[in-house]
């Protein structure tokens, strides 16, 4: 691959993508029925890598969907009827509750600074869900393992908590016992080509669905999972991402060990920043950040983006009000690291 793209998604895929669609294409994958058994052999065992790999508990089912964006709408037509409270410090956990509100569901809108830890202190004890963003893509926070028990700690027992984890889930060892609702789209740290969405629920957001009862679409979630148990989709899915899905996984093993990489990769990716005269991070507390979404100030962004380009280097743009203060670069675990390396000199010599 010539031209590599550091942007936070759609980003770099797998190297090794080729070879299998080329295997799935031969092996007539890309034209079994989504009813067939061959089919329910692929996803039963795509869940089961999942649930390994990524270590989901035994309580909890894997759904599949097209899009993280769908996972917003499934969570405000199927899981939530009271009100849903929605801390954020981006564009993402704001879309979020945009769509919830479009939706009708009574939503509290929980600002914070992205120089600041999640405010659990403003829990609405009258919200069904708390929702978060875990890698706001569009700033570079990220939720840390400490936030997150500390929220647990502070809901009330019945309150659930909805977690979009669309640019962490697939490189960064998640908790998911610390959370309900739990999805994230491929495209992003999954390396994978868009159109295929993971979605991780507990036993009680299941629990709750059923309460709620809700039918009337073709993805509401009880429809969704009432396939799923039968490894089946409820609609015709994107067979190919799912395969690819499986073979990816297959290869890069246990999060445990890619999560240890992206860790690594972003301590060096620190190093370097601090080195370099003419960057600075945009969320300033290392506490703060997102692993995997990284957002740095920089004064000339455009110049800049262009000159990598010039490289075969595509950088992300910063997003809504840091859009042009800012780029943003995925450290995603597709990306290899000699291509890393190669950004790194380009850095080295055009940070001005
Ligand atoms: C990219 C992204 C989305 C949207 O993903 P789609 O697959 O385009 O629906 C939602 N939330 C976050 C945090 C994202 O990074």
């Amino acid at each position: 691959m010539r031209v590599i793209s550091f942007y936070p998604g759609p980003s770099r895929v797998y190297s090794d993508i080729t070879k299998y669609i080329y295997e799935a294409y031969m092996h007539g994958i890309l034209a079994i029925n989504h009813r067939s058994d061959e089919f329910m052999e692929l996803m039963a065992g795509t869940k089961e890598i999942l649930y390994e790999n990524l270590h989901i508990p035994k309580n909890y089912q894997i759904l599949f969907t097209s899009s993280a964006t769908e996972c917003w709408e499934i969570f405000g037509q199927s899981m939530i009827r009271g009100k849903s409270q929605h801390f954020f410090n981006g564009a993402f956990g704001e879309k979020w509750a945009g769509h919830c509100r479009n939706l009708g569901i009574e939503t509290i809108n929980t600002h914070f600074d992205i120089d600041g830890r999640i405010p659990v202190h403003k829990i609405e004890p009258d919200a069904e869900w708390i929702c978060i963003t875990h890698s706001e893509t569009s700033n570079g926070t990220g939720i840390s393992h400490n936030s997150l028990k500390l929220l647990n700690k502070e809901r009330t027992p019945d309150q659930l908590i909805a977690i979009d984890a669309t640019s962490s889930m697939g490189g960064v060892d998640l908790d998911f016992n610390s959370g309900d609702f739990w999805f994230a789209s491929v495209q992003k740290c999954f390396g994978l080509p868009a159109g295929l969405a993971i979605l991780i629920v507990s036993d009680r957001a299941i629990q709750k669905a059923q309460q709620i009862h809700e039918s009337s679409h073709y993805n509401s979630l009880l429809n969704i999972l009432k396939n799923s148990q039968n490894n089946q989709t409820h609609y015709t899915p994107n067979i190919l991402d799912i395969y690819l899905l499986y073979r990816t996984q297959k290869k890069s093993g246990d999060m445990r060990k890619v999560s240890r990489k992206v860790e690594n990769r972003y301590k060096l990716w620190t190093d370097l920043i601090n080195d370099l005269e003419y960057f600075d991070w945009l969320v300033k507390d290392p506490e703060l950040r997102s692993p995997t979404v990284m957002t740095l100030v920089h004064h000339d962004v455009q110049n800049l983006k262009k000159r990598a380009r010039s490289h075969d280097i595509i950088i992300g743009n910063g997003y809504g009000k840091w859009k042009d203060s800012t780029i943003r670069i995925a450290n995603f675990p597709a990306i290899k690291r000699k291509e890393i390396e190669r950004f790194w000199s380009f850095l080295r010599k055009n940070s001005h």
